[in-house]
């Protein structure tokens, strides 16, 4: 996953950043406020929301930012002031469906050349939803073209269904995202390593 950040011309130090630096946003509870995507946030709207005391600071940067008046250390991790319920219905996203089938192609089981396959095809009136978009090898996926399962005798392996929050983390510590910034770690899975 990419610790996106939106860009800002604010120096830190003497160097200049676009991105970087992401704050993980955690709920009232300490609990990452969403997994997938995982809550971040750009260190400017981290600091603002600091500023409006609506988060605590729990743990922060070596980096800091200047102001004529003011050096602050940029938070790495903040909690909400006020919880907030979180979602049980994950986001209907491309890495979402991916991680619900867990990188590997339903017909197959290959992991590599992923694209989606519509079980029933959009030409035949199948929908972009949880329960008919499904991971497959761009090989099956061309192979099954505008056919039915049944017609193309092409069975997943799971029928797709829409996943909880619960079975997205249970895949999800199969399958960490690339940028974790150390102090994140005690705050995300408890078998999460750090990258070398
Ligand atoms: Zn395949």
């Amino acid at each position: 996953m990419n610790a996106h950040v939106s860009a800002g011309n604010a120096s830190i130090g003497n160097a200049s950043i676009g991105n970087g630096f992401p704050a993980l946003v955690l709920n009232a509870d300490f609990r990452p406020l969403s997994y997938y995507p995982l809550s971040l946030w750009s260190w400017q709207d981290a600091i603002k929301a600091v500023f409006l005391d609506r988060v605590n600071i729990v743990e922060q940067y070596d980096q800091a930012v200047h102001s004529p008046s003011l050096v602050m250390k940029l938070p790495s991790v903040v909690s909400l002031k006020t919880f907030v319920k979180p979602s049980t219905h994950p986001a209907f996203t491309r890495f979402n469906v991916f991680l619900r089938d867990r990188f590997s192609c339903q017909y197959c089981g290959a992991r590599e050349d992923l694209t989606f396959d519509h079980l029933i095809p959009r030409s035949r009136g199948g929908q972009t939803t949880w329960v008919n978009v499904i991971t497959a090898c761009s090989a099956c996926n061309l192979r099954k073209g505008s056919l039915t399962p049944a017609e193309a005798k092409m069975w997943p392996s799971q029928m797709p269904m829409q996943p909880s929050v619960q079975h997205l983390h249970r895949n999800g510590r199969l399958f960490p995202p690339n940028y974790l910034h150390q102090s994140w770690l005690d705050y995300l899975y408890w078998d999460t390593e750090l990258d070398p």
